[in-house]
């Protein structure tokens, strides 16, 4: 019996190079943070997850110290099953590295993949889509989304999502100048590349609807992303239902109980849950329920290569096109925290030869990439 006979919490951070720091609205982001979550046996096994940053690496730490004595001395089949309570974003990070090392570990203990747990039937490759599309700045250089967008299509990636570019009030943004930009990005681009608009619950419901409909009509969208106030269940299910695109949402939602509203009412099209925030066992179950009502997963996925990894996995249990998000922002703390190379070629991503999720960590991860405190956004004022 290989029982549990460690767990720890391992931060890391990478400052971000001047040219490479990104912004939505008026936040700068200055540096990338990576939390992971580590299980460690009697006999010298590690399972591995990733804990979602935004729930804050030292708070997540502080979490993963209170929960593990229940899991210390038990094996992986003893555990009991750790619930994240959509209440406290950084508790529900740290059940999620929990879980996913979890998983991890049963994977490993039966040289199976994840997904072929979950799933007998799962896929064995994940597309993944190419995320991005917040370095703009509407003042300085709105066609750097252009530049960007053609960048990833000559990497090979077949879709890409962006964002809103820095606070419109700044510079008198409207509508009708996104449209612009976006029309101006579609006609620079190959039309086999798919794309998707975030809008990071920013906009009001008349300038969703005036997007959307204009999304509609360019005929390249995949989906219209949180484009307004995560709460606002009854402006999800009106945008839902006047807009001819899908419209989706529940990247910052962690459990079923929160996603159900919009599922029965309709209001997405695709939900995003992030294994980072909820773990895999919770992901998987929503995407099932979501399944039921004719509603596709396709996780949030912003952070290192692990969570990539675990969100690649869960979505090819659930899904007979999965397709998972990469932050192509992130820098090389990304990548560089697993050995050997990238995982991904030309935008798909091979799950079918690992064992558990497949994360082999980088050696001295601790001393090329250490912790630095702080929030990883700086406010801007202009
Ligand atoms: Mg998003």
């Amino acid at each position: 019996m290989d029982r549990i006979a460690g767990i720890e919490t391992v931060c890391l951070s990478r400052m971000h190079d001047r040219d490479q720091q990104w912004f939505t609205a008026k936040y700068r982001t200055v540096k990338a943070d990576c939390c992971l979550v580590l299980v460690h046996t009697e006999s010298g096994r590690t399972g591995i997850g990733e804990a979602s940053a935004y729930g804050n690496p030292t708070k997540i730490s502080g979490h993963i110290k209170d929960l593990a004595p229940m899991l210390i001395g038990r094996t992986v089949s003893q555990c009991e099953w750790l619930h994240p309570n959509g209440r406290q974003q950084s508790f529900d990070c740290a059940v999620a590295g929990l879980d996913t090392a979890l998983w991890d570990l049963r994977g490993q203990l039966l040289s199976q993949p994840v997904a072929k747990l979950i799933n007998e039937k799962a896929m064995t490759q994940v597309e993944v889509y190419a995320s991005g599309g917040c370095r703009y700045d509407w003042r300085v250089d709105p066609d750097q989304l252009i530049a960007e967008a053609r960048q990833y299509q000559n990497q090979g990636f077949r879709a890409f999502k962006f964002r809103l570019g820095t606070f419109w009030d700044w510079d008198a943004v409207t509508s009708d100048r996104f449209i612009e930009l976006v029309t101006a990005l579609v006609n620079a681009t190959d039309s086999h590349l798919n794309l998707m608009v975030d809008g990071n619950c920013r906009l009001s419901e008349r300038q969703a609807l005036d997007i959307g409909r204009a999304l509609a009509q360019l005929g390249r969208f995949l989906w219209f992303e949180e484009p307004i106030d995560s709460k606002d269940l009854q402006g999800y299910q009106r945008l839902s239902r006047a807009l001819d695109i899908p419209i989706s949402g529940g990247e910052s939602f962690s459990t079923l109980e929160q996603m159900m509203p919009y599922f029965t009412s309709h209001a997405f099209s695709i939900v995003q849950q992030d294994v980072g925030l909820c773990g895999i066992t919770e992901a998987v179950h929503i995407g099932e329920i979501a399944s039921s009502y004719e509603i596709r997963t396709v996780p949030h996925n912003w952070h290192n290569g692990v969570v990539t990894l675990a969100n690649a996995h869960a979505v090819a249990a659930l899904e007979p096109a999965p397709l998972v998000e990469m932050n192509m922002l992130q820098g090389p703390l990304q990548w560089g925290i697993l050995d050997g190379p990238m995982p991904i070629s030309e935008g798909w991503l091979d799950i079918s030869r690992q064992e558990g999720i497949g994360a082999n960590l980088a050696p001295d991860i601790s001393k090329r990439y250490p912790f630095i405190e702080g929030y990883y956004g700086v406010a801007v004022e202009r």
